[in-house]
Parts: C-alpha cells; structure tokens; sequence
C-alpha cells in the first residue's frame, strides 16, 4: 500500500532543495517555505430541505511581493488545508516562472458539490464571498475557477462581492463567464499551454509531434482541452484518458490504439469528468484499470487529473518510450519519482510551467475587466503563446546552463524573481 502524499511537504521538499543549491540565506527561506496568511472558516448554508449545514472553507495566500494573490477555489470532499497550502506555494512559482505581476494564493472548501443542487451550490459561492470578502480584491487576492467550481460559480462570487462593497467588480475573480466579464479562451487555455509547452519541448528534443502518441490523466477541463490541441495543433494521436467514476469509487482508463476523438468523448463526459461507461463501450472504446494509462507505449505521458499519481510505486510502470511528461495536474509527480526522473532520459515539464496556460489567461481576463474592453479569440491566444513560449525558453535555457533538472530550474528561475521583488519592495 503506498504512503499517502502529503502535498505541502512535497512543495517544501522541492523547494528546500532548491534553496540549497541557491544558497538561499535562512531569511529568505522562512518568508517562501510557508504561506504569508491564511484564513480558515466556517460557512453555514440552509439546505434545499430546510436544514442548515456548515462547510469547512480555507483561503491561503502563500506570497504576494509580486502583485495580488492569484489561484483557484476547490470544492472537494477530501481537500485539505495542506494541499491548499502546497496549490497556494506553487501558484507563487507558477505566476513567477509566466513572468505576470502576480502573486499565490489557493482555496478550498471540504464539500463534494455533486451532492449539491445549484440552488444550494449557489448558497455556498456567496457563503464562501461572505466570509472572505474583506480579504480579497482586483488589488489584494483575486481567486478563480478550479477542481468542483465552475464558471457560473464565479459569476455568483463576482455577484456577491460586487454586492458586499455596492460596486460592479468583475476584476475580483478570473474565470468568469463569456459575457459575464469572463475572456475569451480562458476555458481551453490551461489545455492550450500545455500543448505549448509539449511542442517546445518536441522541439528541443528534435521529435516530430505529429507522429507522437500521448496518454493521459483526468478527463477534465485540463485533460479535454490538451487532448484536443494535441491532436488539432500538433497532429498528435492520443490513444488514452482516464477518468474517475463517482458511482464505481474507482478510476477507469479509456483507450483505443488507433486514437480517441476527444470530442465524442466530451459529448459522453459529465460536467465533473467523468466518461459514461456504456456509451463509450458501444463506440468500441476499450475500458481498462485505473492505471493503465500510465503504462501505455507512448512518447508522451500527460498526468492531468490529481496529485501524488506517478510515485515510487507506480514509476515503474512507465514505458520506455516515454520521452516527455507533461504535468498537466499540479503535484502529480512525488519527491521519490524525481529521483527516478533526473537519472532517466524523460524530459520533465514541471506542473507549475506545464499548466501555468490558465493563470496567464486569467490574468489577461483581469486586464481586460479593469480597461472594460474585451480581446477577440486570436489576440488572447496568440498573446497566450508568445508568454508560454517564453517561460519554457526561460526554464530550458536555466537546465541546460546550470545542467540541473527541470523542475529545479523552474524553481530558479521562479525564485529569482520573487526574491527580486521582495528585495525592491524591501522584505528582505
Ligand atoms: P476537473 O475537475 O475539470 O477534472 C478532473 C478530472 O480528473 C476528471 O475527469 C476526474 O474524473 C479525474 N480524476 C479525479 N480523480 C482521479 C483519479 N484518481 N484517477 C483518474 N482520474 C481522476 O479538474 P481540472 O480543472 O481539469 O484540473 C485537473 C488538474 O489540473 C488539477 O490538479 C488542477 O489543480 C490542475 N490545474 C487546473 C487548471 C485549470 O485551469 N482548470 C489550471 C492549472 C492546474
């Protein structure tokens, strides 16, 4: 049985080591090992049945010296005040490493909102803005979408905030609808980025995407969209996905060797992920165990579901044709399988560079809401792509100078800046 992962040590791990070879002084390594604030509340709601019901709701915000806090609310029957710490940290790093005037922040709620009605889903986004509102902001903390929320969920937050402080805000929460001050693209642009940042690792690795093969993680918003581009952009093929099946308590990989239509596909997924078993049988998808996609032959391996999946246990699964693995989820590799993974010939794109695609397009959305003037498609993604690209050419060029692994030379090149911005602003 392996050892449950606890996210936040992992984030501390990967940035102790860091820090080492940085030779980071003590005083900047207690300011960026722990978050600068955290806020822990309760959050009662009267239930469709008339009963009230309290949930437990966090917001943490890890460091800030580069502008407001950024990063998601999750609503999960398991979230823990740790792995909203360690998603806080990383979306330090993951707004560092895009180069965005942005800091990292996280929140959560222990809830699992399928087993909730809008009505009573809509209760708990104003409970939750009721709570934090003094503490959030365009310029203080500006959360998003992630795992259990939706867009329409940040329409009702955008609408509660406006409310509490009696002024249309749309700029105090990213991931909005279309024409409710969302952006065009936000909805594919954590997918989109990842494709970006495959194609330019395909690139340095002289590897024609077009005859790659890919399997993946998740078959949620991250892992439908990266599907998608990895076919439409790069003529890849992907020939698994997996997904988790509420009804079943298991996960499940659905495959086919001569590739997947990730749009039929979406058509049999409910808004949660999770793939309807029978009618993908009945188009002949193969249905296999929950860690199948991991052992497939292909060349790239996109983990895009959850964190803590590719571990001391399961590494070993891996194919040896394997030549890129994209960190579509964030957290989805342990301390143990770096190890692995710095002796292997496996190119790493680290979480917080893969899938930084949709911190980049919110912090456009927030552009965009406080000039009231919204881009067209194309200008969002081409700007999408030039920042992308850019950070993968940061990153890259920080492994190959320093010969370190590549999520190290993340880090670098994230804590460089962040420790930058400490300095100016006078903290350290
Ligand atoms: P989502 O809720 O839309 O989808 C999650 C998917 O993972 C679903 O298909 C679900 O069935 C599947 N899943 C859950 N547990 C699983 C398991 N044990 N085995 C296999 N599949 C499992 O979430 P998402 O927005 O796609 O996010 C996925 C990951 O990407 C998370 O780590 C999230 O923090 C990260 N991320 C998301 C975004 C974003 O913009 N959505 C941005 C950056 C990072």
């Amino acid at each position: 049985m392996a050892t449950p992962v606890n996210p936040f040590k992992m984030a501390q791990h990967q940035f102790d080591e860091v820090a080492e070879q940085l030779q980071l002084a003590d005083n900047i390594r207690q300011v960026l090992r722990w978050p600068l604030r955290e806020f822990h509340f309760q959050i009662p709601i009267q239930m469709d049945d008339g009963t009230m019901q309290c949930f437990r709701g966090y917001r943490v915000q890890h460091n800030d010296a580069s502008g407001p806090s950024k990063g998601g609310i999750r609503f999960h029957p398991a979230e823990t005040i740790d792995t909203v710490r360690a998603l806080a940290t990383w979306m330090t790093w993951k707004c560092a490493v895009a180069d965005i005037p942005l800091g990292g922040g996280k929140g959560g709620v222990i809830v699992d909102p399928a087993g909730l009605s809008d009505a009573e889903k809509q209760r708990l986004c104003r409970g939750w803005i009721d709570q934090m509102w003094r503490n959030i902001g365009p310029r203080l903390d500006v959360p998003a979408p992630d795992v259990g929320t939706t867009a329409q969920m940040m329409g009702w937050m955008m609408d509660e905030y406006s409310k509490l402080i009696g002024q249309f805000t749309p700029g105090v929460i990213t991931g909005k609808p279309l024409g409710g001050g969302g952006s065009k693209g936000r909805t594919e642009a954590t997918g989109f980025g990842v494709v970006v940042t495959i194609r330019e690792a395909a690139k340095r690795l002289g590897l024609d995407p077009a005859k790659c093969t890919a399997s993946l993680q998740g078959f949620g918003n991250v892992s439908q969209y990266a599907s998608k581009f990895f076919i439409e952009m790069l003529g890849g093929t992907v020939v698994a996905v997996s997904c988790w099946d509420r009804q079943d308590k298991t996960s499940y990989t659905f495959s086919k060797d001569d590739g997947l239509d990730p749009t039929f596909l979406m058509s049999i997924t409910d808004q949660y992920g999770t793939i309807d078993k029978g009618k993908a049988r009945d188009a002949a998808i193969k249905i296999e165990d929950s860690n199948a996609w991991m052992e497939k032959d292909v060349d790239v391996l996109i983990p895009a579901a959850i964190e803590g999946v590719v571990t001391k246990e399961t590494v070993s699964l891996i194919k040896p044709t394997v030549k890129i693995l994209a960190e579509g989820a964030n957290g989805p590799c342990t301390p143990e399988a770096d190890e692995v993974f710095k002796n292997s010939d496996i190119y790493v794109i680290p979480d917080f560079l893969c899938n930084a695609g949709g911190v980049v397009c919110s912090y456009f959305e927030g552009v965009q809401n406080d000039m009231n003037y919204y881009w067209e498609l194309d200008e969002v993604i081409d700007k999408l792509d030039k920042k992308l690209t850019n950070a993968f050419q940061s990153v890259h060029e920080m492994a190959e100078m320093s010969s370190v692994y590549n999520r190290n030379a993340a880090y670098m090149v994230a804590i460089d800046r962040v420790v930058r911005a400490m300095q100016l602003r006078g903290w350290i």
